[in-house]
């Protein structure tokens, strides 16, 4: 007689023919691709500290592909099998490829991120003096909690362009020794009729202030506003800019913690702007990896995707499709060919489900941290607004192409239909008459200053793009 526990059932083997297995997280994953995931998450840990702005996040990137054997994109240069290129459009946004046997003739594989992340601008005239405080007045950069970016650490980052067109980088409040800067919260003992509001009314944009000094200009002359002053004149003496710079400025406010591990086995990783680095580095590294490719491959690093993707440095410019155009015309075919043919993964993060709030997840259709990349048929809101629906075809060839090549990968809609919404650049790539779906990683708490993701999730978008340009 055959031992009953060791045999599978009739039905059970049925069950395995026909069902879709419901354990297909991390244990199905060996130890050793697991530390593959630690190792690789240490070059993003790294990525993520140094890239938190999008003009930063170009320069380390190319800092990284240069090393990695690419040089600066040249018009109408005819470019062979396994050259690697770089095009930067106005410091913010940044295409890589890695020109393939057929070149563009049948098409690219395009995996776009985008390099921006919510924060707090700066308003054109942002200095000011109330009660002998000196503050910056703002205007924040995409959907946020605005609670959550009050009583925190934070710090300065961006570009002014000063009346003589020379150029100044400012990066303060990251080092210890620096000092950084905070958006004030009301106490609790007075929050009384702040608790009462919907968190619209209790938070809004024009609370979020910024404190940046509160001493006085030395001085024995009777002139007023001298905390403004003195804050003013210690941004003239350390960078050469007087008040009218902030006009010709692009300066933010972003939290100023270090990325780190998370959890007592290290399995996550906290910090600021996963959303979406943690697709742009695996995009990045997969284009610095990717040997000779059969079609061109074109990692695409953009802009403004947190505002709607308008703008010339977003997705919805025409950047990528003149470079597309130029890579085509020395390939000796139309652009519009090249572009038709192209293949995308829009690499952009997920919600994640969150235990604690289960009740705005739709348990069998949202994604879970350890399980993978998440492949988002669809975007969008209540009645598939907004959105690129991939096709059943292309959905099937990415399906298939992550099942050979044993990437660790799940499905994902953002929340309960009517819940909410969301959208990323997949529905402008659609638009260039592209294949497109969304393809990226899990993440918890997502545009909060400190948002989590899972190392394997990481490393597994990695794997996805890496099979996707080299198949
Ligand atoms: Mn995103
Ligand atoms: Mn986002």
């Amino acid at each position: 007689m055959a031992n009953q526990k060791d045999e599978k059932s009739k039905t059970a083997k049925l069950k395995d023919e026909i069902l879709m297995k419901k354990d297909r997280g991390i244990k199905t994953i060996s130890q050793e691709e697991i530390q593959k995931a630690d190792e690789f998450c240490k070059g993003y840990v790294k990525f993520l500290d140094k890239s938190p702005m999008e003009r930063e996040a170009v320069r380390y990137s190319v800092e990284l592909a240069k090393k990695a054997g690419f040089v600066e994109f040249q018009q109408d240069k005819k470019y062979n099998a396994g050259d690697k290129i770089y095009y930067i459009n106005r410091d913010k946004a940044l295409a890589l490829a890695v020109i393939g046997k057929n070149g563009v003739k049948n098409g690219a594989k395009l995996a776009i991120a985008h390099i921006d992340s919510p924060r707090i601008d700066l308003k054109q005239n942002p200095l000011y003096e109330q009660n002998n405080l000196a503050l910056f007045k703002t205007h924040y950069y995409g959907g946020l909690k605005k609670y959550q970016w009050t009583a925190i650490p934070l710090t300065l980052h961006g570009t002014v362009v000063k009346l003589d067109g020379t150029k100044v980088d400012i990066c303060l409040g990251d080092n210890e020794a620096e000092p950084c800067f905070c958006i004030t919260d009301l106490l609790p003992h007075l929050a009384q009729e702040q608790s009462q509001k919907p968190m619209s009314k209790a938070f809004t944009g024009e609370d979020l202030n910024v404190l940046v000094g509160s001493r006085p200009y030395d001085t024995e002359d009777e002139e007023s506003e001298l905390v403004k002053l003195n804050v003013m004149s210690i941004l003239n003496e350390k960078y050469g800019i007087t008040e009218g710079d902030f006009i010709s400025a692009e300066l933010c406010l972003i939290p100023s913690f270090k990325t780190r591990d998370i959890g007592f086995d290290r399995s996550m990783i906290g910090g600021y702007g996963h959303d979406d680095k943690v697709c742009s580095y695996p995009a990045l590294m997969a284009a610095l990896d990717a040997e000779i490719p059969e079609k061109t491959c074109i990692t695409y690093l953009t802009d403004k995707e947190e505002i709607g993707s308008d703008g010339n440095t977003g997705m919805q410019s025409d950047f990528l499709r003149y470079f597309i155009n130029d890579l085509a015309k020395v390939d000796g075919i139309e652009g519009y060919r090249a572009i038709s043919q192209s293949k995308c993964l829009s690499a952009d993060v997920n919600a994640a489900f969150d235990p604690t709030y289960p009740s705005v997840y739709e348990a069998n259709n949202s994604s879970y941290l350890n399980n993978g990349v998440i492949i988002s048929k669809y975007t969008g809101h209540g009645g598939k607004y907004d959105t690129s629906d991939a096709s059943a075809e292309y959905m099937g060839e990415i399906r298939t192409l992550l099942e050979k090549n044993n990437v660790l990968w799940q499905t994902g809609e953002l929340g309960k239909v009517d819940q909410g919404g969301g959208g990323t650049i997949a529905k402008y790539v659609a638009n260039m008459n592209v294949d497109v779906v969304d393809l990226g990683v899990p993440v918890l708490s997502m545009h909060a200053p400190f948002e989590i993701v899972s190392k394997l999730d990481v490393y597994m978008a990695y794997r996805a793009f890496y099979a996707f340009f080299m198949d």
